[in-house]
């Protein structure tokens, strides 16, 4: 059963969080919004924002943390997340400060989590390395994008990946690339895991042949999907083995342009959800994307399964990331 804290629970947490936070040197805010902080600006208040700039920073708030079981959870740049309108009643700590430079080493390169995913695409090109330039439409950081796996256009950023740094026990580990299990939208890492890191291993090739592969994936992407708009990509995970891609049977269904309050499916890409207007809320894009669900069921006898994450304000319980 949930634990419902009391306002002085509250307080000696909060009085916790900010010691730590001022021995290690770390900027702890409040008053922040996953509506501020995500991709389709809808979610309600965080209790705290933690934001590392080094790896060995991050890998030590969170340990502490840990110690004092207070409850945590990593953001990149949110884009792909839905974060329900409730408080949240937990810590965020965003990997958006913890960037530093791109690396780069012969055919390798190593970043921190918060880099950002497009920047370093181009960072490659420029380098003369190959096997990334798939993924510079993908709008997230490095660390979201080994999360889940992150692919398109034949490059999946697992299949690269030499090394992975996370925080254990209050440091930063290395971990081999060949040890995770890269699937697809999905990876053996575990709730509760910060990633801190990345070493990729490339491929030289000329720059203006990479250049072209990413420009051609660039236009693919701006001819398929809607640009500009408040979105967390695709909603749902294609079927496996399916000819069929999700959005195009939700198209076949008729459902582009179905609007629940300020949420709607993208008349552009039928499996990006979009929020516009100041009033929309979490809860209508939930709506809609429960709505489609059931429509599926129904018609086709599938069950869609969710490529966004759903955050919940009731979790994770205390002392542990879910
Ligand atoms: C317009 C648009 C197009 C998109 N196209 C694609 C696409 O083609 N292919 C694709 O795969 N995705 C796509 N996405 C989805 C999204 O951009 C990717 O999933 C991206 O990799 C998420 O990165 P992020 O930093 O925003 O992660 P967030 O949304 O911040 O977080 C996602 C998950 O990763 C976890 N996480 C993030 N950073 C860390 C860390 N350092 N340590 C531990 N856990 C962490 C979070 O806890 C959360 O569970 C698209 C999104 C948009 C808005």
């Amino acid at each position: 059963m949930t634990e419902v804290k009391s306002q002085l629970d509250y307080a000696k947490r909060d009085a916790v969080i900010e010691k730590v936070a001022a021995r290690l040197g770390v900027r702890a805010l409040r008053g922040k919004r996953f509506a501020e902080l995500t991709s389709l600006r809808v979610g309600g208040a965080i209790d705290w924002v933690i934001e590392p700039v080094t790896e060995e920073q991050a890998a030590a708030v969170v340990y502490e943390f840990e110690q004092a079981g207070i409850a945590w959870r990593a953001l990149g740049s949110g884009s792909n997340v839905l974060a329900d309108d409730a408080e949240h009643h937990y810590v965020v700590v965003s990997t958006k400060e913890l960037k530093g430079e791109a690396r780069f080493e012969g055919e390798r390169v190593s970043v921190s989590a918060g880099y950002s995913l497009p920047r370093l695409c181009i960072d490659a090109w420029r380098q003369g390395l190959s096997g990334i330039e798939g993924l510079g439409g993908i709008p997230g950081t490095v660390g979201g994008a080994l999360w889940m796996n992150a692919g398109a256009y034949e490059h999946e950023i697992g299949t690269v990946t030499e090394t992975v740094r996370v925080a254990r026990e209050g440091r930063v580990a290395d971990i081999p690339g060949s040890s995770v299990e890269w699937n697809y939208r999905h990876t053996s890492f575990r709730e509760g895991e910060l990633l801190l890191g990345v070493t990729l291993r490339l491929q030289t090739d000329e720059p203006e042949r990479i250049k072209a592969r990413m420009d051609e994936a660039k236009s693919r992407r701006m001819a398929t999907q809607p640009h500009g708009s408040r979105s967390a990509g695709c909603f749902f995970k294609n079927l496996p083995g399916s000819p069929v891609g999700t959005g195009k049977m939700i198209d076949e269904m008729g459902m582009k342009g179905t609007r629940r309050g300020g949420a709607l499916v993208s008349p552009v890409h039928a499996n990006f959800i979009v929020t516009e207007g100041e009033g929309a809320r979490a809860a209508d894009a939930l709506a809609l994307a429960e709505e489609i669900r059931e429509r599926v069921r129904r018609e086709r006898g599938i069950e869609l399964e969710y490529e966004v994450e759903l955050w919940s304000a009731q979790e994770p319980e205390e002392g542990s990331e879910e």
